[in-house]
């Protein structure tokens, strides 16, 4: 089967080639791929500075498809199913973070298309307890952006706890800010994205996807907006999805007493420079949101189902596997917002 496979460590080293096809071994579930969303992991990996990836490995973790075998442990799911997965493909099972379900955090994870061969590619094999079915009225499309969906679900949710009537500004208006923004938007709150003169597009995909108010930093204040909005209270949530500490800064500055900061953005350091004495002296609950769990993939899913959050509003860009290098630079250029992969787009 065809497949793009990182081959080795470093720039690029990334060949669209032959493998053999997997196979449904012990409670592996065998996957036709439909689509295969382009991540900012994916990127990091293709630059080589994304220490989680090793190669040789087949890239993608965002996808949906066809189940065309299964392996004689699987119980539940069947040929002919329509499903996404976590990317969760082994965990250790016995510590306290696998107990409680949260396998993002169990430190012997490994996880589709970082560690063990992912989604681009014609076929993929996940474990069953990662497979999800997909309801009737969720498109396979929108379905292979569950997972950037289930992190905004575990960011806004599970971390953030949105109530209906918050004012939440969400940093960022790329894939993750963008189901940040939309999931927000689920749970009755009022959101606010904040970007920079070149999210102008993504703007536009915001308002339409539910956003009350976009703010292009360089042309407006977002201090001066959130306080205007809020009679000077300031934002119930923050979330910081770009990646910037000066947006994280930010966001402890217009955040209100007791508020919510929740840092999902991927800083260049591991050490940077934050706005302490906020934390402190507004008691603001500042907090991770590290990927997604179990628990995130099924409130995706019910949001998709109820048709409350539809990403593929977001899908700008679709292209074939043999054209992923021109999808690759137009998501490092910032052109599209998400670009997907397509592998077989008669799947239905
Ligand atoms: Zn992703
Ligand atoms: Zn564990």
């Amino acid at each position: 089967m065809k497949a793009v496979v990182k081959t080795e460590a470093g720039l690029d080293h990334m060949v669209y080639m032959d493998i053999p096809e997997p196979e449904a071994t012990g409670d592996l579930v065998k996957i036709k791929i439909a689509y295969s969303g382009i991540c900012g992991t994916d990127l990091h990996a293709f630059k080589g500075n994304y220490g989680s990836t090793k190669p040789p490995v087949v890239l993608g973790h965002e996808f949906s498809g066809i189940v065309v075998d299964v392996g004689p442990e699987v119980k539940k799911i069947k040929i002919g199913d329509r499903v996404t997965s976590e990317t969760t493909f082994k965990t250790c099972g016995v510590c306290p973070m696998c107990k409680s379900k949260d396998y993002n955090l169990c430190g012997h994870r490994q996880g589709l298309g970082t560690q063990i061969n992912g989604s681009m590619a014609e076929y993929l094999v996940s474990r069953e307890e990662s497979v999800h079915v997909l309801p009737d009225n969720v498109s396979l499309l929108s379905a292979s952006l569950t997972e950037p969906l289930a992190c905004g679900v575990h960011s806004v949710i599970e971390k953030g706890q949105v109530q209906p009537g918050d004012v939440c500004v969400v940093f960022g208006a790329g894939a993750i800010g963008q189901m940040v923004s939309q999931v927000a938007k689920s749970q009755g709150a009022t959101v606010i994205v904040a970007g920079l003169p070149q999210d102008k597009e993504r703007f536009k995909l915001a308002l339409a996807a539910g956003a009350d108010r976009c703010v292009d930093q360089m042309e407006e204040d977002i201090k001066a907006v959130v306080m205007e909005m809020t009679n000077d209270v300031g934002a119930d949530k923050c979330f910081e999805c770009s990646g910037a500490v000066p947006a994280l800064n930010k966001a402890l500055e217009i955040v209100r007493r007791k508020g919510t900061v929740v840092q999902m953005g991927v800083f260049n350091n591991t050490h940077e420079s934050i706005w302490t004495d906020l934390i402190l002296h507004r008691e603001i609950v500042y907090v991770g949101s590290r990927s997604q769990k179990p628990s995130s993939w099924v409130t995706a899913l019910k949001l998709m189902e109820e048709g409350t959050v539809v990403p593929e509003k977001i899908a700008t860009y679709l292209t074939p596997l043999e054209n992923w290098r021109e999808g690759f630079e137009k998501m490092m250029a910032g052109e599209v917002t998400k670009g997907i992969i397509v592998l077989d787009d008669t799947l239905k």
